[in-house]
């Protein structure tokens, strides 16, 4: 069947792709080690699923304003306001069904064909395909491991053109774990500040940092925060995945076109969720204190692991939840005969025959690596640590 033009540039999510194969696997019985998933392990609070409950019971189950409760968006503002430093109103909050439909909204809203946005790689290997669907043209501005991935201002400078509409910024990053400095921030912002651009934020992994202090381009550089559109979501922070909740907040009049977006296409965010995002508003956090600290002994215990594999080679990463792992010294060794010459065949032989889903970096723009999300139990990254170390070995 003839499919609409603009498709024929997207490509299917990789990630989600090998977690579909890694679980079909699973059904059929096998001892799958599954480090491909960008989802917590841990259970939404209760207190968040009681107020779902809450919400169910009162019949509170109908049509809410496209942009999300009034109650939810001041929720919204006082968080950023408390956390962030960051001031909006509620007119410069939109509700969304996860920040995946923010960032979708964005570009949306923002791009007319042939419109550019900045994206640093390695980047989340949403935001290309998401500036394609709208039109626009992802350029590439790639930063290097040797520089903790934070991007060269002077690259930023290269890259920028008359039809630059927007950067991506996001920290911390998804897949590399790299989390910005000031200083970073603040060369980014001196890169930008006298080009006409929105500066989009992806603050998905803000909670998920294990060294140093968030901070957003707006905290370092004021004067750019009326050109700043701030996306984030409790997906990960609150263990929500799958319920579909994020927000953005920016300037009223792009907000009012990612509304108009959303009018036309999927309304409002649950409202048995947005009850229960505003109950994690207004919580406590200590379930998130709980959940880090967690992580940062799993991270500790695998990227140690990895390390100690010939081979592979990781950078400890300050923030989300995925080890990075460069695997350019194992290519071009042979597997059953077969030499492996890219992440991609390296990630098939892994799970085909190891049972070890981890995905290939080329769909981040990071060829040579792999990446490993442990949010996984303790035994479960040990047992994926020595089926890495069997695969190694079994390498020729
Ligand atoms: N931004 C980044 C960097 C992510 O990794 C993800 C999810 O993996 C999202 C946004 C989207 O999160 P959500 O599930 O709320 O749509």
């Amino acid at each position: 069947m003839k499919l609409a033009r603009r498709l024929q540039a997207i490509k299917p999510s990789a990630t989600l792709a090998l977690n579909a194969r890694a679980k079909a696997l699973a059904a059929k019985g096998e001892d799958v080690v599954v480090l491909a998933a960008g989802e917590p392990d841990f259970d939404t609070p209760e207190f968040v699923k009681q107020a779902a409950i809450d919400a169910l019971r009162s019949g509170f189950t109908k049509y809410t304003a496209t942009a999300g409760m009034p109650e939810l968006r001041e929720a919204v503002c006082r968080k950023l306001e408390k956390d962030n430093a960051l001031k909006f109103t509620p007119d410069q909050v939109v509700v969304t069904a996860g920040g995946k439909q923010s960032l979708y909204n964005a570009f949306q809203a923002l791009l007319d064909d042939g419109d550019e946005v900045l994206i640093f790689s390695p980047y989340w290997v949403s935001y290309p395909d998401m500036v394609h669907l709208a039109g626009g043209t992802p350029v590439i501005v790639p930063t290097r491991e040797e520089d903790g991935y934070a991007p060269d201002p002077e690259a930023i400078r290269k890259a920028l053109t008359p039809r630059t509409r927007a950067i991506v910024l996001n920290s911390p990053a998804n897949p590399t774990g790299a989390v910005y400095s000031r200083a970073t921030l603040e060369g980014i912002a001196a890169a930008v500040r006298d080009h006409d651009c929105i500066l989009i934020t992806d603050d998905m992994y803000e909670k998920l940092l294990y060294t140093g202090e968030f901070l957003n381009i707006g905290n370092v550089a004021p004067d750019l925060v009326p050109r700043l559109l701030v996306s984030n979501g409790l997906s990960k922070s609150y263990a929500m995945t799958g319920w579909r909740l994020g927000y953005a907040a920016g300037p009223k009049a792009l907000i009012s076109g990612m509304q108009l977006v959303q009018d036309q296409s999927t309304s409002n965010a649950s409202s048995i969720t947005q009850k229960a995002a505003l109950a994690a508003l207004n919580g406590p956090s200590d379930t998130i204190t709980a959940m880090v600290n967690e992580y940062r002994e799993r991270r500790d215990l695998f990227v140690a692991g990895l390390n100690a594999i010939d081979g592979i080679r990781c950078r400890l990463p300050e923030g989300a939840f995925y080890a990075m792992a460069d695997v350019r010294a194992l290519l071009g060794r042979s597997y059953k005969g077969t030499v492996l010459t890219t992440s991609l065949q390296l990630s098939e032989a892994l799970l085909n025959d190891f049972l070890v889903a981890a995905v290939p970096g080329d769909p981040f723009g990071a060829p040579g690596y792999i990446r490993m999300s442990f949010v996984t139990s303790r035994e479960v990254l040990q047992k994926g640590l020595k089926r890495l170390r069997d695969f190694v070995a079994a390498l020729q």
